[in-house]
Order: structure tokens, then sequence, then C-alpha cells
């Protein structure tokens, strides 16, 4: 399975080996936030404002995911909905661009001097309410100890994409990613799936000049395919430039071909490379380690609507993995508000910042 993560989660230890962990000045915090996404960044702005000491611990970049996100991409959302801390965002054109969004979430964390360790991937959380302990794993597999009184969880769903499940998906030619079309030039590419980024894939891969085959399951392209993407994508199908089949899948990757199921019996396609777009879901293994109940339908995490704790008292969800496995559900627009929620109760609960918390009592 090819992820953005580094280590599968099976290589999880249950404990990490006490001995080699390492405690910083910088190793006590009110409030931890696992994830350095649009959400996580909105948590720390307002406990911060609510005069909490923060530390965000990511495992990637800053806003890792929207860094991986196709470079070419331009965002559904206008910039004032992707505004987190009343921080304006201005942008050239009516929709912003992933580079200045990049650039806008490090102005914004620059701006409240945000505490963030980059590069550092939560491993485990133990302990109870009040006195949670973090564990991260650095670059360079150094561990990391850390405590807090309350935990964020806020890591997203773009690291684990939904996987085909046919053989031949282990071939390095099939990705779950896209991210530009120059390599694919005067090549066979096959992309599967019906919604926002396949279209746009197979699009950016046409113009590009590579020759493309969209493939789905459904009838036709999924109804929440950007508004002025949708009459681009069909009209080149129409037009016979990308070929597509519909109510038809991947039933089999080879080196040199894809074998579909299509109404009309099995097709086999010569082919270069694929691009699987079928989605990306939360880490239930992970928010399941930290002992975060799952509602069987959907997989959402237990929590209160009303301040998103989850049913480990003192650990809250925010952001997209709110809606487990309804991903477009919960996006930029509306997670960013997730701060606001879990800062007032934050502050109901522990009555404003504690700045003497930090680890003496170790
Ligand atoms: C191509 C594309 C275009 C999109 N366009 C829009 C749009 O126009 N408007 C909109 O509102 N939404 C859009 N979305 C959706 C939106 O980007 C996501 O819903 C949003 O990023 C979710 O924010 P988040 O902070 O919850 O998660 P993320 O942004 O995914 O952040 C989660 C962070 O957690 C980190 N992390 C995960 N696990 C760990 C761990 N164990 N330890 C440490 N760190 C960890 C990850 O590295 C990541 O940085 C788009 C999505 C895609 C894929």
């Amino acid at each position: 399975m090819k992820t953005l993560n580094l280590l599968s989660v099976e290589q999880i230890p249950e404990t990490l080996p006490r001995t080699q962990a390492l405690a910083g000045p910088d190793s006590a915090a009110d409030i931890l936030i696992v994830g350095a996404g649009p959400t996580g960044l909105a948590c720390a702005i307002e406990a911060q404002k609510a005069g909490f000491k923060t530390l965000i611990i990511d495992k990637g970049c800053l806003v890792n995911s929207i860094y991986h996100y196709p470079t070419n991409m331009v965002f559904f959302t206008t910039p004032e909905l992707l505004e987190i801390g009343d921080i304006p965002f201005t942008t050239s054109l009516a929709k912003p661009t992933r580079l200045e969004a990049l650039e806008y979430y490090r102005r914004v964390a620059g701006h409240f001097h945000l505490n963030i360790h980059q590069y550092e991937w939560v491993k485990t959380i133990t302990g109870e309410d009040g006195d949670f302990r973090v564990s991260t794993s650095d670059r360079h597999d150094a561990i990391h100890d850390y405590r807090a009184r309350k935990i964020v969880v806020a890591t997203g769903y773009y690291d684990l994409a939904n996987e085909l499940d046919v053989p031949g998906e282990d071939l390095d030619k099939v990705f779950h990613y896209y991210r530009d079309p120059h390599p694919y030039y005067d090549m066979d590419v096959v992309v599967i799936g019906g919604k926002n980024s396949a279209a746009e894939a197979a699009l950016d891969l046409w113009r590009h000049g590579a020759r493309v085959t969209l493939v789905h399951r459904g009838p036709q392209m999924h109804a929440h395919v950007k508004y002025w993407v949708r009459p681009d994508i069909e009209n080149r199908i129409k037009a016979g430039e990308i070929a597509a089949y519909f109510n038809s899948a991947a039933q089999e990757i080879n080196a040199d071909c894809v074998v579909l199921r299509t109404p009309s019996g099995p097709l086999r396609l010569k082919n270069d490379f694929v691009f699987a777009l079928t989605g990306y879901h939360p880490d239930y293994d992970f928010l399941r380690s930290v002992g975060i109940e799952l509602a069987t339908e959907q997989m959402r995490p237990v929590c209160d609507p009303a301040n998103l704790e989850s049913s480990v008292p003192g650990i809250y969800v925010a952001g997209v993995i709110v809606a487990g496995s309804r991903t477009n559900e919960i996006f930029i627009e509306n997670g960013r508000f997730h701060g606001k929620l879990i800062a007032a109760h934050l502050s109901e609960k522990l009555g404003g910042g504690n700045p003497n918390f930090p680890l003496d009592a170790t």
C-alpha cells in the first residue's frame, strides 16, 4: 500500500523504549494537538487565545496534506472560507491556489508564534485526563516524550488511501496520489474514480500529452465534481479525447495492461500507469489505539457534538476525522470552527491556562 506515511500502522509498537526517550524544556503543554492541518492550527490558535500553552505535533510539514495535493490544484472554496484566527486571506483570483494556501498558513503560524514540532510522528497517547503522556518518533528514529493536560486529535484523512483490493495494486506503476502530469507524456494512463480528484487528474494528464482512460463504477461523473470541471471532463469524453468506461471497475492490474470489468464483459487495455483516485480515510487504528470509540456506522468517533470531547475524557477530535468515513461532510470551510468549540470547553473545564504545568512533577 502506498501512502504518505513513512511507516505502516503495524510497525507501531505498543510501547516505545523508555531509555531512548528525549524530554526537552518544551515537553509539556496544557493542550497538545496532533496534526498541523488547518484544523489543528485553528485549535491551537483558539486555545492560545484562551490562555493555554499549546504544542502542535505533525509527522510531516506544516499543513502536510495540502502540501501533498496536486501541484497545480485550485481550491473550490473562496479564500475567506479558508481563514483561521481571523487573519484575512486574499488571493489574486477568485479561488486560492495550493501555493497561496501554503503561504497563507505559513503566515498564520508565524503570526501567532505557534509552537509546532514538524516531522515527529505521534505513536502513542497514554495517561488520563489532566495528565496525558504522548510519545513521538522523529525523522532520525529518536523518541520524544511529552506531557499534556488535554489532547486534540486532528489527524485528517489524506494519509490512507481507499484501496481497490485488486491483484496488481501493489505494482510501482499504481499511485493513489496525483501530483503533476509531466512524467506521463505519451503514456497510456488509466485514472480510476469519478469525483474531483479523478476528473482533474484525467484532464491535466490529457492536456499534457498522456493518453487517458477514465474508469468509474458509477453511471456518470459524480454530482459533486466542481461546477467548472464537470462540463470540461464531460465534453472531453463526448469528443473521444478522454476514453471513459462507466459502470466499470479495474479487475486486475498487470505490468503492461489493466483488465476492466465493463457492462459488456472484461476488457484488456494497454497501460503504463494507473492513478487509483478513489478517496482516503482517517487512521481508524490510531484513533482506536488512543481508546476513542468509533461508531459502527461510518466509523465516526463517538464525541459530544457540542464540544467534540471524545469517549476518552480529555481527548478531543477535530476536523475531517469527526465525520468518519463521510470525508466529504467536513472540510476546511467548516472544520476550522472546531477550534472555537474546543477552546470554549477547555476554558470551562480548566478555567484558563496554567503556566505552572511544566514537567517539574515528572
Ligand atoms: C485535492 C483536494 C482538494 C480540496 N479542496 C478543498 C477546498 O477547496 N475547500 C475545503 O474546504 N476543503 C478542501 N479539501 C478538503 C480539505 O483539505 C480537508 O478536509 C482538510 O485538509 C482537513 O483538515 P484537517 O486539519 O482535519 O486534516 P489535514 O489537513 O489532513 O491535517 C492532518 C494533519 O495530521 C498529520 N498527522 C496525521 N497523523 C499523525 C500522527 N499520528 N502524528 C502526527 N501528525 C499526524 C498529517 O500529517 C496532517 O498534516 C480538499 C481535499 C483534497 C484532497
